[in-house]
This record gives structure tokens, sequence and C-alpha cells, in this order.
């Protein structure tokens, strides 16, 4: 995405530019050690969290550690869903009696559950009690509301797959990875029937896939990039090398990418090498450092949140100025900011 630069300055924390004043977004990849909990932060205050860690007390105090800090109030006024494996909606299963839950969106029941309740794991019968009610179901083209402010840009979260479906009402334009693309067969796991979002704020992208698999991510992206180029990439899959296919890595040429992995969960050496390769990438951040791969194999020390304790909870933390058009990326607590200009 372009921007012109002629009004733009900022020094540290502080923008100059018009409309940079108040808080902007706030982004918090909360640790949850190989699982995902992402809480955003609107500029008007609205709660979105997407995904919720292991079904464990751990994950879910962690959750209401970061909404404490970021939000200051216990309540998530959206709650996202991408897919249902324990690691991604279990810790909010715990929280019903200590947050206050607005919206729940996720990609519906799969039909074997409605088919056969008998077959619907505990987990989510637990996470029916909490909405105690219908969900929206989330397809590609969805947006979900959010409020916004007099000044600033706009903000949106919309939805471009979910189900193994693609919105098709995107036009795109040419990708020249598509080429190389190397089949991996059918994903018939859940994992590929992510529901994948992206965050625009100005000329600021935060593309979310879930736990999206390599040929879903080649249905997204091929034959047209319908995602077009971001500046934040959250790495698909705790970097699992049954994800992260270049063809989508390359074509969304990321400044920066943050991965969901754990010590011995994803950041899978062909990922770590995608992203270094991928077009245009500054560097990446890691939740924990992946204790098979030596030091030099992976981020740097100051890129890894958790690099020693596996029980981890140190967090990552990202600030978008309220004109959109820089981010700080930092570990919470303690890192030293890294800034970042958008495409
Ligand atoms: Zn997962």
């Amino acid at each position: 995405m372009s921007i012109s630069w002629g009004t733009i300055g900022c020094i540290m924390v502080t923008c100059v530019c018009v409309g940079c004043a108040g808080p902007g977004l706030e982004i918090c990849f909360i640790d949850t050690v190989g699982g995902a909990a992402t809480l955003i932060v609107t500029p008007e205050r609205e709660t979105i969290l997407i995904d919720g860690g292991w079904p464990i007390e751990r994950d879910a105090q962690r959750i209401l550690d970061a909404l404490r800090d970021t939000a200051r109030r216990p309540r998530i006024d959206h709650m996202i869903v991408t897919h249902w494996h324990t690691d991604h909606y279990g810790a909010i299963t715990l929280l019903g009696d200590r947050v206050e839950f607005g919206q729940f969106y996720d990609r519906g029941l799969p039909e074997a559950w409605l088919l056969d309740p008998a077959q619907m794991p505990d987990q989510m019968r637990a996470y029916q009690r909490l909405t105690s009610g219908p969900t929206i179901t989330m397809a590609a083209g969805d947006e979900i509301p959010l409020r916004q402010g007099l000044i600033g840009p706009r903000l949106r979260l919309r939805c471009l797959m979910a189900s193994g479906r693609v919105d098709e009402n995107i036009a795109g334009s040419p990708n020249p990875y598509c080429a190389q693309h190397e089949d991996k067969g059918t994903d018939l796991s859940e994992n590929g029937l992510s529901i994948v979002l992206l965050l625009s704020y100005g000329p600021f992208d935060f593309f979310l896939g879930g736990d999206l698999t390599w040929n879903f991510e080649r249905d997204l992206v091929c034959p047209k990039n319908r995602v077009g180029q971001v500046e934040l990439f959250q790495v698909n899959h705790h970097g699992l090398r049954s994800s992260n296919n270049p063809v989508l890595v390359h074509a969304l040429a990321p400044r920066t990418a943050v991965m969901f992995n754990g010590p011995e969960k994803g950041a899978d050496q062909e990922v770590l090498e995608t992203l270094r390769r991928s077009p245009g990438i500054q560097d990446f951040w890691q939740l924990h450092r992946n204790t098979r791969l030596s030091a030099t194999e992976q981020a740097p020390s100051e890129r890894v949140a958790n690099p020693d304790d596996p029980e981890g909870g140190r967090a990552i933390r990202v600030s978008v100025g309220r004109g959109g058009q820089v981010f700080r990326i930092w570990i919470d607590p303690g890192g030293e900011p890294a800034q970042y200009s958008c495409w």
C-alpha cells in the first residue's frame, strides 16, 4: 500500500501528524504456549479477541491480564473463534463469570456434530454454555461492525475466507508467485477451515489466518491476490510447515510477522526461511524460542518474547499511531520497541 510521506513525522512514541493525537490501535499477542489469543483494542476502545488459548486457568488469567493492561476493563465486545481446536477456544470457556462478552463469531458447527451431537466434544458444550444462544456464523465477505472515530482513518475488520471458501467478490491483482506453488494435497482437518481476517486502519493492514493450511493458502491468493500487501502478518498455524506457503507469504509481503509458536511447537525451519526470503520483510518475532533449532536459525533473542521459560507469559505488543502510518512492536514487559513504516 503506498502512502504520501509529506505530512508525517513521528518522534518515538508521539506522532506529530494531524489526526495522530490520542490512543491509536493496540494489539496484544497473548502467550498461550503454542495456542493463540490476539487481543485488539480499537482507537474507540472497543475490544476484539481473536481466539482464546488452551482450556486451562493459566491462559484464562493471561487473557484477563491483557484486558486489564490494554483495555482497562473486563469486557470483550467481539469474540471471534477461527476454528474448533482447543488451543483456539479453550480458555474463553473459563471466563464466563469474569468477563462480559458482547457478540460471538465463529465458523458454525461442523456438519458431523450437527448430524450426530454425540460426537460433539465437551469443550464445544462448554462454548455453547458460554454463548448461551446463537452466534454469528462468519462467511467470506462479512465485516465486523466497529465504532469509527471522528478523526483518523476508517477501521475495518473483514473476513476474507471461512470454511474453505474465499470472497469471490474481491477482484485482486495478479500474483506472480502462484507458479511456484507445490501441492501438498487436500487438508481435511479443521485447520484449513479457519476464519481468515484482515484488519485495516489507513495504510496499516494486519493479516490473521488462524491455522489455515498450505493448499487453502494458495486458494486465497491464486490466481489473484485478494489480500494485497500487508504490514503485519500473524504467522499461520503457529509457524508449522504444513502452513505458510510462500505463494501466500511472499504475496502478502509483510514488513514484519509474529508467530504463536511454543518451545516445541511450530517455528519450523522451512517457515523461518520463507519469512527471511519474503520481499520487504524487516524481521519477525516469536512468542517462544524453538528448542529444536540453534539461536542463529530463528529470530534473534531481542525478538523472542520467552527465550528460556517454557511456561512463558511475556506478550508481544503492537501500537499503531492514530494516523496508521507507523507502528511499533515490543516484548512486554521490558522489551525495546522497534518501529516500522507502512507500505
Ligand atoms: Zn492452533
